[in-house]
C-alpha cells in the first residue's frame, strides 16, 4: 500500500529542520525503484517519493528514510498513570512524546490531530535523542514515554532516545498499538522497560472495520512480550457503545489473557468519548466498565481497572487479603501503601517495577554534557 505523491515527499523534506533525512531501517528494496517497508505488519510496497500508509516513512532515490526521527510533533510532561500503567513507578512524571502519523486508521482515534495529519510535521521541532533525554531529567521525569501516535513507527527514533536513557538510568515506555512484525519486535522492545498496548477489541470484524488492521498480530506482539523479554506490560480496552462492549466479548477477552498471558497482567478498561469518525456514537457509561471488571475479576484476572472515569476501580487491592494498596483519583496518586513491591498486611509480592533508581544522579551528569537543552527547545508542548 502506498499514499502520497512526488510533491508530498518535497514537501517533507522541506520540512524537515535537519540537513539530511534519516535512513530507516527495516526495510528492503524492490524492482523500479519501490521499497518494502517490515516495520510492521501492513507491509507496505512504497513508490518513489511516496510514504506508507503511517506518512512519515518514504522513499527517496529507492531508500526509506524516516521523516520523524528527531522530528517529535508533541512534546509535555504526564503522570505514568495517564499511559495508563498503574504498576511502574506510581506517582512519578514521565516524560511524554509523539510524532505525526500512525499505522493504524481507528475511526475514534483520539490523538487524530497529530497521528492523521501530516500538518504537524510543521509544527516539528528538531530535537534529538540526547536532548530528550536531557529535557526529561531537567524536568524530574524518572522514565520517557513514547505515545500519542504509534512509536513503532518511529522505531529508529525509539531505540536511539533509550540507549541514551539507559546510560543515564532513565526507563523507557512504548504506549503502542502492538503492531509490529516479528522482524522488528526484539529491535525495538529489547530496549524498553515497560509497555502498554492497546488491545482495540477481541473481535477480527472490528480490527478490519474499525482500526484498518487485523487482530491476531496483536495477540502475537503480547505473546512475545509475555515469552521472551522482561517488558513490564500492562493491556488497555476502550470500549465503545454498541462496537467492542459486549459481555460476551469482553468474556473472551479476559479468558485469551488469563490462558495466553495469566492472572497478574493487569488490564484497563477505559471511556470512549465522541472523536475523529465516530462522534455519533454516545461516551461510555460508567456501567459498561463496571460490568467488564466485574466479568474480569470473577473469571480470575488479579488486577482490573476503569479508567477515564472517576471510579473505585482505579484503586490497587491486594488479590489475596484484599487490602487496599494504592488509592488513586484519575490520574493521581493519593495513598500508596506497598512495602517494597508487596501488600503490608499479607506480605504477597504485588507484580510490577515499584523503585526507580538512577535518575539525581544522571541528572547532575546529563546537565553538565548538555546545558541548554532547555533554552533551544522551549515550551514543552512546541
Ligand atoms: S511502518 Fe508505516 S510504511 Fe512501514 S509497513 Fe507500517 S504503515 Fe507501512
Amino acid at each position: 500500500m502506498e499514499f502520497c505523491g512526488v510533491s508530498f515527499m518535497r514537501d517533507l523534506t522541506n520540512l524537515q529542520k535537519t540537513a539530511a533525512l534519516h535512513e530507516a531501517r527495516w526495510w528492503e528494496p524492490e524492482a523500479n525503484g519501490k521499497v518494502h517497508c517490515y516495520l510492521c505488519p501492513r507491509h507496505c510496497h512504497i513508490g518513489e517519493g511516496q510514504a506508507g500508509f503511517c506518512f512519515i516513512r518514504a522513499n527517496q532515490g529507492g531508500r526509506l528514510y524516516s521523516l520523524g526521527y528527531a522530528h517529535p510533533a508533541a512534546l509535555q510532561i504526564d503522570p505514568v498513570e495517564k499511559k495508563p500503567l498503574n504498576h511502574f513507578l506510581p506517582g512519578t512524571r514521565v516524560f511524554s512524546m509523539g510524532t505525526a502519523g500512525c499505522n493504524m486508521g481507528c475511526f475514534f482515534c483520539q490523538n487524530w490531530d497529530i497521528s492523521k495529519s501530516r500538518a504537524d510535521q510543521v509544527r516539528s521541532s528538531h530535537v534529538p535523542p540526547e536532548d530528550v533525554v536531557a529535557l526529561a531529567i531537567d524536568n524530574g521525569c524518572p522514565s520517557i514515554a513514547f505515545t500519542y501516535n504509534e512509536p513503532t513507527i518511529w522505531g529508529e527514533y525509539v531505540i536511539d532516545i533509550c540507549r541514551v536513557a539507559r546510560e543515564y538510568g532513565l526507563k523507557t515506555v512504548m504506549v503502542s498499538n502492538g503492531y509490529i512484525t516479528r522482524e522488528a519486535f526484539h529491535d525495538v522492545y529489547d530496549h524498553i522497560d515497560a509497555a502498554n498496548i492497546d488491545l482495540k477489541a477481541f473481535t477480527e470484524s472490528f480490527y478490519g472495520r474499525i482500526t484498518l488492521t487485523h487482530l491476531q498480530p496483536v495477540l502475537d506482539t503480547l505473546q512475545w512480550l509475555k515469552n521472551e523479554t522482561n517488558v513490564w506490560f500492562e493491556i488497555t480496552n476502550l470500549m465503545i457503545p454498541g462496537l467492542n462492549d459486549a459481555p460476551s466479548e469482553t468474556r473472551a477477552l479476559v479468558d485469551w489473557v488469563l490462558e495466553h498471558l495469566g492472572p497478574d497482567v493487569p488490564l484497563h478498561f477505559t471511556a470512549f468519548h465522541p472523536d475523529f469518525k465516530l462522534r455519533d456514537r454516545a461516551a461510555t457509561p460508567p456501567e459498561t466498565l463496571h460490568a467488564a471488571r466485574a466479568i474480569a475479576l470473577e473469571a480470575g484476572l488479579h488486577y482490573v481497572y476503569e479508567g477515564n472515569i472517576y471510579s473505585d476501580g482505579g484503586n490497587t487491592s491486594c488479590p489475596s487479603c484484599k487490602t487496599l494498596l494504592i488509592r488513586r483519583s484519575w490520574h493521581d496518586v493519593r495513598k500508596n501503601s506497598l512495602k517494597n513491591g508487596c501488600c503490608p498486611n499479607c506480605g504477597l509480592p504485588i507484580p510490577g517495577r515499584w523503585a526507580s533508581t538512577g535518575a539525581h544522579t544522571a541528572g547532575m551528569r546529563i546537565a553538565k554534557d548538555r546545558v541548554g537543552a532547555g533554552e533551544r527547545h522551549g515550551d514543552l508542548n512546541l
